[in-house]
């Protein structure tokens, strides 16, 4: 697997801090030769390495994680952030009714099908009512197709009527769904077995008529290195609002996802997970990373081991407040970690004692803004000055906030925060120290 084969790679490394720009090479053949697998285009191969080897050199590798094991954490979160991030991108209903949504695709690839499931989930999850209609006139069967896909999922479709045009039927569907006051309008349009100017000359009449708010192109995942010139063609020609990937259930590694990302820079909104008509789901980038990478249980070790880490620094602090030497040196740490780990939203969970100062720091209008001035605070005080508090006399605090571009009065709120958690921490001495801490703050 991947995974051995970094740890081979990795193995002699062991014990240094960072990963140097040699090493992340070597990592990187392997994992480029785990996403061609996969079925990512080369060129979307190539880019991806470059941008996570220029992210990984130079990172400090966990204590007690290989640094192979670090590196697949690096690629992993990379991935996900290029397949979207950590949410699956919602379909777009929200404008005036008709919604329009255009489905775009080849022949094959599952519009019709995806058409009837979009109308299902708008139906029963959306509770909104939908019309569909099928502009494919190139194909004898394909609107009875998806009349029967209708009654399957008990949405209305828009009347056939023998040897309309695809503009004239959009104008009729769209009429006809004011007329119905449907919600939604789902447009299934007609596909070719390769993108060809006619396709994409009916494609542009009809994104002129329908005015879509959603237009989804319908890719198959099994694709793969093909889908990328699909996707451009397409996106080139009309304006795409999103990408649905079928097949998703066969034995498709997931790489397309990457590509079509990729190369259209739009969201993967639902992935196609079998033939019956409830089989489509949000496209979550977490799970096709791993399914990718095919490397799960590393990413949630490296995980685990961020965790100790973090705790092993909070406890650390903990320690040193219940001592009495929390300094102003301490408070930068934590101000900076906290920073890194997403601002002021994080403060409850990182820092037993920290409730109460966060409720006075939000009391004072206090944002993540402020904890870089902060910062700056505490970065132009002495190093004596930062171990002692008490030292900081009216004529000390004039210097510090000139020194920082703040104002005195800034240096007092400060101050007065380091002080607070001084006193939350003696609060928690006297109910029985750390281990009573669960308690109070669990
Ligand atoms: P169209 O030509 O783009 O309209 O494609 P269709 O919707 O007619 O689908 C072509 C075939 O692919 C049909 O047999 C569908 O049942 C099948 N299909 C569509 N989506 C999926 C999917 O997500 N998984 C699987 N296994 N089959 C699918
Ligand atoms: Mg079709």
């Amino acid at each position: 697997s991947l995974s051995d084969r970094l740890t081979g790679v990795f193995d002699r490394l062991r014990g240094r801090g960072a990963l140097n720009e040699q090493d992340v090479r070597e990592a990187m053949r392997e994992v480029r030769i785990a996403l061609l697998e996969a079925d990512v285009a080369l060129p979307v191969a190539r880019k991806f390495i470059d941008s996570v080897t220029e992210k990984a050199v130079g990172q400090q590798v966990l204590k007690s994680v290989t640094p192979g094991q670090q590196v697949v954490k690096i690629v992993n979160d990379e991935l996900i952030e290029m397949l979207g991030g950590d949410d699956a991108a919602p379909l777009d209903l929200d404008a005036k009714p008709p919604v329009v949504i255009m489905m775009v695709g080849l022949q094959g690839s599952g519009k019709t099908t995806s058409t009837a499931k979009l109308a299902r989930l708008i139906r029963e999850k959306h509770g909104k009512k939908a019309l569909m209609a099928s502009l494919d006139v190139n194909r004898p069967a394909a609107q009875e197709q998806l009349k029967v896909l209708g009654e399957q999922v008990d949405v209305a479709t828009l009347p056939i009527i023998a040897g309309q045009q695809p503009v004239d039927i959009a104008s009729r569907a769209m009429e006809s769904a004011k007329l119905q006051s449907a919600d939604v309008l789902l447009l299934d349009t007609a596909g070719r077995l390769h993108v060809d100017d006619a396709l994409m000359a009916e494609m542009k009449a009809v994104h002129g008529i329908a005015s879509p708010h959603e237009v989804l192109l319908v890719v198959d995942s099994l694709t793969g290195q093909d889908a990328v010139n699909v996707a451009q063609s397409f996106n080139e020609e009309i304006p795409l609002t999103g990408v649905i990937l079928t097949r998703m259930d066969g034995d498709a590694r997931g790489g397309a996802a990457l590509s079509m990302r990729a190369v259209t820079g739009k969201p993967i909104k639902f992935a196609g997970t079998g033939e019956k008509l409830d089989a489509i789901e949000p496209f979550h980038p977490s799970r096709v990373a791993n399914r990718i990478l095919g490397m799960g249980d590393v990413v949630s070790l490296v995980e685990k081991a961020a965790q100790v880490v973090e705790q092993e620094e909070a406890d650390r602090m903990a320690e040193r407040m219940m001592k009495g030497q929390f300094d102003l040196n301490d408070l930068r740490t934590q101000l900076r970690q906290m920073q890194n780990m997403g601002g002021l939203g994080m403060l409850a969970g990182m820092l037993p004692g920290m409730k109460k100062a966060k409720a006075a720091m939000q009391q004072s209008g206090m944002d993540d803004k402020v904890l870089v001035r902060m910062d700056a605070i505490i970065g132009s005080m002495t190093q004596k000055e930062r171990a002692n508090p008490a030292l900081l006399n009216a004529k000390r605090k004039r210097r510090v906030a000139a020194g920082s571009g703040t104002q005195v009065q800034d240096i007092n709120r400060l101050l007065k925060m380091h002080q607070e958690m001084g006193k939350a921490m003696k609060q928690i001495k006297k109910m029985g120290g750390l281990k009573g801490l669960g308690a109070l703050f669990g």
